[in-house]
């Protein structure tokens, strides 16, 4: 049975078989059998108490993102962002914001393939007691008008009617929105308020 060089540098220092000759041999090959077969451990185990240190700093980091996460449910979300689609559909139902927001932005994107003409969609937010009335008289003021009435102060804010791939963006002054008030956002294409409509959250 020979042993080759390459076996015997594979014993770690300090192991259990520091000479490499006569009946010690086969001893040795059977040692780096068995480090091959358990992928060759490392020799020392954790002590107990390198083991409570890794605990601890285990715990640290988990409050450290636990931390983290709290700061960023703290900063108030001063967006509205809305997909709508060929569906005639928003992909949410209730959006919340903070009434402390220097200013709320407006974000539509038009998930769809339909022209404005067929399947226009846009953001308007007004109070919720407002929301049925001014998507009537959007209808009226007609397709030039982007179905939503001129300076009417009951819109707090709106995009542009958009069709299929376009997006569009606007704003909402900060203040215009109170904590606690209830409002709501909606699409003043004709036939569609009834469906795309959700609730805007004001928080503190
Ligand atoms: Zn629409």
């Amino acid at each position: 049975m020979d042993v080759d060089d390459a076996k015997l540098i594979r014993i770690p220092a300090g192991g259990r078989f520091p000479g490499a000759h006569g009946r010690r041999v086969i001893q040795i090959k059977a040692s780096c059998d068995a480090m091959s077969d358990h992928g060759a451990r490392p020799e020392t185990p954790e002590t107990p108490t390198e083991q409570s240190i890794m605990n601890i700093r285990k715990s640290l980091l988990a409050l450290a993102l636990l931390g983290c996460a709290g700061l960023v449910q703290a900063a108030p979300n001063c967006t509205i962002k809305l997909q709508g689609g060929d569906n005639m559909q928003f992909d949410q139902k209730t959006v919340t914001v903070s009434a402390a927001c220097k200013s709320i932005s407006l974000e539509l994107q038009h998930t769809g393939k339909l022209p404005v003409a067929a399947m226009g969609h846009n953001i308007v937010v007004t109070a919720s007691a407002d929301a049925d009335a001014v998507a009537k008289d959007g209808i009226k003021a007609g397709a030039a008008s982007g179905y939503l009435p001129a300076g009417d102060k009951r819109v707090l804010g709106a995009t542009k009617m958009i069709g299929g791939g376009e997006s569009a963006t606007a704003s909402i002054p900060g203040g215009a929105l109170k904590a606690g008030g209830e409002y709501s956002f909606f699409c003043s294409f004709p036939g569609h308020s009834a469906l795309m409509r959700g609730k805007v959250v004001v928080a503190p």
